[in-house]
């Protein structure tokens, strides 16, 4: 039995977790868990799986997980630092499954354990990639991509040399206004944005779905995760979400991992890991599917691929500027603050007005995330 803590249980990525550790009772014990705001959900999580320690992010919130968690025995603590706190308690597994850079600091502090990490928190890698990989290094741990994408990365390259990889090839849905034209895009609603077509997932990534800020994103990932260059990386957009990436070796193998666009799959595959697990899934049945299809991407209705680009190749402080720079025009998006198309209009003007020096340090690089979210917020129209 193995020790598990998940850090954003109460969101898509943490459910489907859940969901596969209900399963199987038999092989985790879990330890903490986190949320927001979100004490009802959480209180009951902690009571199910008769956990250690509960967390909310919002100190407010803690007097009434507090009372949520009275009588059962388990430690209800609140804010920042006791999100940090309960990451750094060292599960065998901790699953960073917070939304956006809100998660950096208790996922490294998960790092510092130096056991396994799945993440799925990629804004924390986006932000913070170079720190956060020679902190993987320094203490041993081992960082498991969840993203289905780069899932299906790790798992193409496994037995195969590094130094044989030809390319990357990161698979995108195109999100729900793939086919959308400009003056569609400029009056998308949130409602609109929100719904994706093969994936069920959280209101932030699937806004980012819908702009292509999320493949920006990932592509920002898999630069930090794999070892290729960027202009070895490429994306391509694939509308029904079978093929979650490729890796192209110099022989001209291509190796692709498919399946069908349930998280659990990719989730499956870290708790497991190395071994395999069984899961709810329907199979894959590509009869059924029948056609697989492939597009280049369109840079100019979706510009979000091509900043993310050039933040990775100007590297330093620039990932985590374009990253500050979406969650708040994101934010300001789903309230009704600004059209869809000025999320990526304000995250360029950000990243052209913005360019501080390269951070070396945690701290240092949430002081960008924080100055990067102020000039941001500067643009909103109530800002
Ligand atoms: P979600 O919004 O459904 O859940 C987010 C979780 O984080 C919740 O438990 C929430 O309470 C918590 N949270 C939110 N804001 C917080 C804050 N400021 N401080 C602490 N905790 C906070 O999001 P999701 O869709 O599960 O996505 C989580 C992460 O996984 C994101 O980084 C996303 O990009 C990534 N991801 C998600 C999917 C998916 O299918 N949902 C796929 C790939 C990657
Ligand atoms: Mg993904």
């Amino acid at each position: 039995m193995r020790t598990l803590s998940i850090l954003g249980a109460t969101g898509s990525i943490g459910s489907s977790t859940l969901d596969l550790v209900r399963r199987n009772r038999k092989d985790w014990r879990v330890v903490a868990l986190s949320a927001n705001r979100n004490v009802e959900a959480l209180a009951a999580l902690a009571r199910e799986f008769a956990i250690e320690v509960a967390v909310v992010a919002d100190e407010a919130c803690l007097p009434a997980l507090r009372e949520a968690l009275a009588g059962s025995g388990i430690e209800a603590a609140g804010g920042a630092q006791a999100l940090v706190e309960a990451a750094a308690r060292g599960a065998d597994m901790t699953i960073a499954a917070i939304v956006g850079c809100a998660g950096l600091a208790p996922t490294m502090a998960a790092i510092e354990q130096g056991g396994l990490i799945g993440l799925a928190n990629k804004e924390a890698l986006v932000s913070a990639g170079g720190i956060m990989t020679a902190a993987v290094t320094r203490t041993g741990a081992t960082l498991l991509p969840v993203d289905s994408e780069h899932n299906a990365i790790f798992q193409c390259l496994q037995g195969n040399c590094s130094r044989d990889v030809r390319s990357i090839t990161l698979t995108a849905s195109g999100g729900p206004f793939r086919d959308w034209s400009s003056a569609q895009l400029a009056a998308a609603t949130p409602a609109q944005a929100v719904r994706h077509p093969n994936w069920d997932m959280g209101a932030k990534i699937s806004v980012d779905s819908a702009t292509m800020f999320n493949k920006g994103l990932e592509l920002i990932e898999a630069y930090y995760l794999f070892p290729v260059r960027l202009d070895a990386l490429r994306i391509v957009v694939h509308p029904q979400s079978i093929v979650h990436s490729m890796v192209e070796y110099r022989d001209g193998s291509t190796l692709a991992q498919l399946g069908p666009s349930d998280m659990r799959v990719p989730i499956a595959s870290v708790l497991a890991w190395p071994a395999r697990m069984e899961t709810p899934c329907d199979p894959l049945d590509l009869a059924a599917i029948g056609q697989l299809t492939f597009f280049a991407p369109d840079e100019d209705r979706f510009p979000a691929t091509r900043l993310a680009r050039a933040a990775a190749e100007a590297g330093g402080a620039m990932p985590a500027v374009l990253n500050a720079a979406n969650e708040i025009a994101v934010e300001a998006f789903l309230r009704g603050q600004i059209a869809f198309t000025r999320i990526a209009a304000e995250v360029e003007h950000v990243l052209e007005t913005f360019a501080p020096c390269a951070p070396q340090t945690l701290d240092e690089v949430l002081a960008v995330d924080a100055e990067a979210r102020r000039r941001a917020l500067a643009l909103m129209p109530c800002g």
